[in-house]
């Protein structure tokens, strides 16, 4: 990623510090000067699409990554373009049915939403906390749940109405010929390259801190090509 080395330890840092589900949101913040406040507040496709972007102006429009077939479980590799999973915006998302005397709201979850049901739990009860905080109904008699045909549509509008929250990538494996769908979330995908060159230059101050006793911040002012070249002649000897 094409980021001063201090800013990319600072991003790493602040996303540490919180958990897997608030994590895209956190690093958000950071890159659009935003508070967490607001950017939790975004509709994960929103969100996403952010951080599609900015990764984008980061690192390159050419994405690549590993997955496992889950055929044959031989290692896959996949590049594809950031327009790949870039989906177009469906407005604020939030989606209404009228019909046979009820009235069902959808707004799309935000990650605040999304903390709550990540929390422990089973599927089920995940997709419980989400139609608590994310449904308004009314109609129909006390206590009587709005009929599955009327959900069914609803989800069906709130999936078109927010297509960045789910992208789906469909791959294949060149060892066995299996063909399948797999999620695509931007802020994985990030937070796992951020992660590998965070802790590949912490390793980096290790080795030059111990060989020079330089201090951190002179390390990290060096350029890549020094700092390489130092490493090289430390590794050496
Ligand atoms: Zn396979």
């Amino acid at each position: 990623m094409n980021l001063p080395a201090s800013t990319l330890l600072t991003l790493w840092e602040t996303g540490v510090a919180y958990a897997p589900a608030a994590r895209p949101a956190a690093l958000l913040a950071v890159s659009t000067g935003e508070s967490v406040d607001v950017t939790a507040r975004l509709p994960l496709g929103q969100r996403d699409a952010c951080l599609l972007d900015w990764y984008g102006k980061l690192a390159g429009t050419r994405l690549s990554a590993l997955t496992d077939c889950p055929q044959c479980g031989k290692p896959v590799e996949l590049e594809f373009d950031v327009a790949d999973v870039q989906r177009p915006s469906g407005g604020n998302g939030t989606v209404t049915v009228d019909e046979a005397g009820w009235s069902l709201t959808w707004r799309p979850p935000d990650t605040l939403d999304f903390c709550h049901a990540a929390k422990p739990g089973t599927v089920e009860a995940a997709r419980r906390i989400l139609l608590e905080r994310c449904l308004t109904t009314s109609g129909g008699a006390a206590n009587e749940s709005p009929p599955a045909h009327l959900m069914t549509r609803l989800m069906d509008l709130a999936a078109v109405a927010d297509p960045q929250a789910d992208v789906r990538l469909a791959l294949d494996c060149p060892a066995c010929g299996a063909a399948w769908q797999a999620p695509f979330d931007i802020g994985a995908f990030l937070w796992t390259r951020l992660q590998a060159e965070a802790l590949r230059l912490l390793g980096e101050v290790h080795e030059l801190a111990a060989a020079y006793s330089w201090s951190e911040r002179e390390i990290l002012s060096l350029s890549p090509a020094r700092r390489s070249t130092y490493l090289e002649l430390t590794r050496r000897t």
